[in-house]
């Protein structure tokens, strides 16, 4: 199931880095969301997008040659999730010289340098609530470019420098001139013999093909403060991709994926609970222990008399707070429960209390509705609507 690159961007393999961009330009003119804003063109324009990228990316579109993915590890662990969103920096300008042409000859630019920064890399990490709440130290696996130890970034075997790119004579950009109604345009765009650098290296190391970065899998530790949550990032500054030319790496982001818990949900930093109360210690009182996300026993009074919905806030009790400063508050619902069926026995008990009670079933109108808050919660109810 990997993507056809190729395919989906209408090119052959062999393409070079102008026919790509050029079948990128072609598409991209079609499903822009400026042009074209239907949810479907948007989808394919960011599809295209991204593999427009990956194509014109040396190393990545050697992966691709190679029968890999690159889009697939630069999703890392967590699934999901997309294109990557626009990651990468660099990237987008990459985008825009295709979509509006590569400039107008203007702005001089010259050669553009060998060695350029790294892109940042995403990987999603699965954690517990507890997790979260008492922070974590993650071995974390990333695949991402890194420094060529041969060579140290230099491209080349030996010391010899590069030599200059006879394509376009060391400019790093071939200028054509296309005629129009308006007359004769100059335009240009970046050699794709030197990719746009101006400099050939005429020796390239064995271990890199000259890239300056060779992709390796390797263990990163990262340090998750107490307190994080669903879809926050952790920045590993410098722990990115090596940018091309062993240009500095970019950052690795951390994206948390919190787990369900099986008794607590999350509200921010407020956790909430359910406890399942039976009706005689919600008359009586009672007492029931909870364990909290840091694994601290807490006992809960049941008062007597709780009524069904009746919650206890414990203040502090909840998720600690990411940027420091104490914690959230815990919340616990009291859930009262009414025996379905009943034996002899307890029904005779049952209807003794009944026989001892003053109350019978009654409309509740603003007077009969003495305590609990009654009415109000039937407002309350409809409004909710
Ligand atoms: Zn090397
Ligand atoms: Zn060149």
């Amino acid at each position: 199931m990997s993507r056809d690159y190729y395919g989906t961007l209408g090119v052959d393999r062999g393409a070079s880095e102008s026919e790509i961009k050029r079948a990128y330009r072609k598409l991209a003119r079609e499903l822009h969301p400026d042009v074209n804003p239907s949810e479907e063109a948007r989808e394919r324009f960011s599809e295209i997008t991204a593999m427009y990228e990956v194509l014109t990316d040396p190393e990545k579109r050697r992966i691709v040659d190679m029968g890999g993915d690159p889009l697939d590890s630069s999703r890392g662990g967590g699934g999901g999730g997309g294109f990557g969103g626009g990651f990468g920096s660099g990237g987008l300008g990459d985008v825009f010289e295709a979509f509006f042409g590569g400039g107008g000859g203007g702005g001089g630019r010259g050669p553009r340098s060998r060695v350029q920064p790294g892109s940042d890399a995403l990987i999603r990490v699965n954690l517990t609530l507890d997790e979260c709440a008492t922070g974590v130290t993650k071995e974390i696996t990333v695949d991402t470019a890194v420094l060529c130890e041969v060579c140290h970034g230099k491209g080349s075997a030996s010391d010899a420098p590069p030599a200059a790119c006879g394509m376009c004579q060391g400019q790093g950009e071939i200028q054509s001139v296309q005629r129009s109604l308006l007359g004769n345009i100059m335009t240009s765009r970046p050699c794709p013999t030197c990719a746009g650098t101006g400099e050939i290296i005429t020796d390239p190391c064995g271990e890199c093909t000259g890239q300056g970065r060779v992709r390796k899998r390797r263990t990163v530790s990262a340090k998750i403060p107490a307190g994080v949550g669903g879809g926050m990032r952790i920045r590993l500054s410098g722990q990115g991709e090596v940018g091309p030319g062993g240009g500095p790496a970019g950052d690795l982001y951390i994206e948390v994926n919190e787990r369900t818990h099986p008794v607590f949900v999350r509200d921010g930093d407020d956790l909430h609970c359910t406890i399942r109360v039976p009706v005689a210690d919600a008359m009586l009182g009672g007492q029931v222990q909870v364990e909290t996300v840091i694994g601290e026993a807490l006992d809960i009074e049941i008062p007597a008399g709780t009524q069904p919905g009746h919650t206890v806030t414990l203040s502090g009790r909840g998720m600690p707070r990411v940027r420091g400063g104490g914690a959230g508050d815990l919340t616990v619902h009291m859930e009262v429960v009414i025996p379905e069926k009943l034996d002899r026995k307890r029904r005779d008990l049952v209807e003794k209390l009944r026989g001892m009670s003053h109350d019978a079933p009654e409309v509740v109108n603003e007077d009969t509705a003495r305590r609990g808050g009654l009415f109000s919660r039937l407002r309350d109810a409809v409004a909710g609507h």
